[in-house]
This record gives C-alpha cells, sequence and structure tokens, in this order.
C-alpha cells in the first residue's frame, strides 16, 4: 500500500514535469515510458553515459531515459571495458551496453558513441551508412564526426517504437571489427 502510494507521488511529479503536455488541448498524450538506466559501473564515462541519455531526452517524446533512484532495478545498465562499445538487448528499453575503450583510443566522440549505444536500446539497428547526420551509422561515419544527436528519422523510429511498444527481438550489436 505505501509502495503503491509513493508510486503514484512519483507519476504525479512526472506528470508535473510535463505539464505543457497536460494542459494542451488535443487528445491527452499518454505518458512518456520511463527507462531507468544505471551508469554506476561506467567508471571514467559516467558523465558521459548521462550527456547521452539527455541528447535522447532531448529528441524524443514518449520515452525518458532516467538514472535509477536507490532501490529500484535498471532497465539498462551501462558498462565501461577495453572493448569495442556494444549494446546486448533483451527487449525494448531493457539490456546493457559497454562503452569500449577501443573506440575512444581511436579517437571516436564519446557522446556519439554513448547516444548511439543508447539508440540500440530504443530499438534501433545499426545502418552504416557512412553519414556523420545518423546516429546509427557508429564507426561507418569518420571518426572526426562529432554529431551526437539522432536524425529526425531516428528519432521518429524510436518515438514510434514506444508509441506501440514495439516487439524487438534479443540482440547484440558492436561498433566494429
Ligand atoms: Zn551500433
Amino acid at each position: 500500500m505505501l509502495l503503491r502510494r509513493i508510486a503514484a507521488a512519483l507519476c504525479a511529479t512526472a506528470l508535473a514535469a510535463v505539464g505543457v503536455q497536460a494542459t494542451s488541448a488535443g487528445p491527452a498524450a499518454a505518458a512518456p515510458r520511463v527507462l531507468y538506466y544505471d551508469a554506476g559501473q561506467a567508471q571514467e564515462f559516467r558523465s558521459v553515459v548521462d550527456q547521452g541519455a539527455q541528447i535522447w531526452n532531448s529528441r524524443v517524446t514518449n520515452v525518458r531515459l532516467v538514472p535509477v533512484p536507490a532501490g529500484q532495478t535498471p532497465n539498462i545498465r551501462v558498462y565501461a571495458d577495453n572493448g569495442w562499445p556494444r549494446a546486448i538487448t533483451t527487449s525494448l528499453g531493457n539490456g546493457r551496453w559497454y562503452m569500449g575503450r577501443e573506440a575512444v583510443n581511436d579517437g571516436y566522440y564519446q557522446p556519439r558513441i554513448a547516444a548511439h549505444e543508447f539508440g540500440h536500446l530504443l530499438g534501433l539497428p545499426d545502418r552504416r551508412t557512412g553519414l556523420c547526420s545518423d546516429l546509427m551509422s557508429g564507426s561507418s561515419a569518420p571518426v572526426s564526426c562529432t554529431n551526437a544527436y539522432p536524425s529526425t528519422r531516428e528519432a521518429t523510429t524510436v518515438n514510434t517504437n514506444f508509441a506501440t511498444a514495439a516487439a524487438v527481438a534479443p540482440q547484440v550489436y558492436a561498433w566494429a571489427g
């Protein structure tokens, strides 16, 4: 009962935060799906992980990436190691990803790596278009690419994924190699 009351209070807080939508005249917008992420094991990359989450939050409306509160189970766990950046998804919005130092040491832009790997957790596959304007082009864009924001098409796909609760099969995505 207490938990339920706390949950209701949290919901009210979340709704207050998106008050603009709640007062709009059109059909009530559904509350965005909240995904908790845990950057506690991302070592020196914790702040860039937060940056990647904020980039998505600034571009999509149907899902929000939020640092996991104490006592909650995260949907997404972020780690760091010396391999390639990679994501291992279990379903839409759930899984883990690695901030791999192999790409960092090659000079790839760290916020772009973080936003790209979050993109996999949001249901986007790799699309190696070679274009810096595409976030999911990943390592196919030049190392010098510093765009860390999804294209309009990528953001629209994510909004659609969460509007329809798209089924996404478990998947492993690697930055390169
Ligand atoms: Zn990828």
